[in-house]
């Protein structure tokens, strides 16, 4: 069975509305879909709606940027099953998006006083029914021939280019997250369990157990293991993991864009309906 419970819409850093991200899936057999954008729940509703009718499962999610106890990195956490209507996920949801419109603002401040260029804030609006961000930046910075690639446009606003800003980051404290999570009625799931680095190494087993094992702590539902490009051996460990804590396993391609973003390719997990334990109790399989 098909089955993608880790997907993002032009509503965080996706590329396509959530109708065309139910198309995608449907033309690809996917029978169940979570839709989970990065601290936004905006895509969900729509993606239900197109859904409507269709031999496809919608799942409301979310995926909540967090921070744990002695990790600088920021730590995923899928939220599956969630009521997009629970007023502490909207408040989140509202303050990530206030706070993108910040900076792109501010970016685009840089951006036309670097380049000498006249963007506004309208022209972005053109580029997206969501929240514009970098990559719409980026595409105008082409469109009017300042920047040869739309990476150029956005290499120029991050670290390191002439029109970066540094914002102090709006990560929340795993523990909050979780209960975020759980006040809205959903399972939450560490997200892509073998994907972390610290110093731009990966992380071993042993720091991947210390890092479920804190995430427990607060109330850590599952894990999510079967994605794109991971090894059998993580796999093997995740399932390992999840036996030995009593967690859930869930998995998801991490769709974005799959022009930038090629592995991460809708719909590629083919599994087990009941090897996907987060699933069970909650849907009825088709
Ligand atoms: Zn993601």
């Amino acid at each position: 069975m098909k089955v993608d419970l880790h997907t993002h819409t032009y509503y965080s850093d996706g590329s396509h509305s959530p109708k065309e991200v139910v198309d995608l899936a449907l033309g690809r057999n996917v029978e169940i879909l979570a839709i989970t954008d990065h601290d936004v729940i905006l895509g969900v509703h729509e993606a239900l709606k197109a859904a409507e009718g269709k031999n496809i499962k919608v799942i409301p999610g979310i995926e909540v940027s967090s921070s744990v106890q002695d990790k600088k990195e920021t730590v995923h956490l899928v939220g599956l099953f969630v009521n997009i209507n629970s007023p502490r996920l909207k408040k989140l949801s509202n303050d990530i998006i206030k706070l993108k419109k910040y900076k792109t603002k501010k970016r685009l401040e840089s951006v036309n006083k670097y380049f000498g260029s006249n963007i506004t804030e309208g022209d972005l609006s053109q580029k997206t029914k969501g929240t514009p961000g970098l990559p719409h930046i980026g595409m105008v910075l082409l469109e009017r021939g300042y920047v040869g690639t739309i990476k150029e446009g956005i290499r120029s606003m991050t670290n390191g280019g002439p029109c970066y800003i540094k914002f102090a980051g709006r990560v929340v404290p795993s523990k909050e997250a979780i209960k975020i999570i759980h006040g809205a009625g959903g399972i939450a799931i560490l997200a892509h369990l073998s994907a972390y680095k610290n110093e731009n190494k990966f992380i071993t087993f042993e720091e991947q157990e210390k890092l479920i094992k804190e995430l427990i702590g607060y109330g850590l539902d599952g894990l999510e293991i079967y994605i794109p490009d991971t090894k059998k051996d993580e796999i093997k460990f995740g399932e390992e993991m999840a036996r030995k804590y009593n967690l859930k396993l869930s998995g998801g391609s991490d769709f974005h864009n799959e022009k930038f973003i090629p592995q991460n390719k809708l719909g590629f997990l083919n599994i087990e309906k009941n090897k996907l334990s987060v699933l069970k109790d909650r849907i009825k399989i088709m």
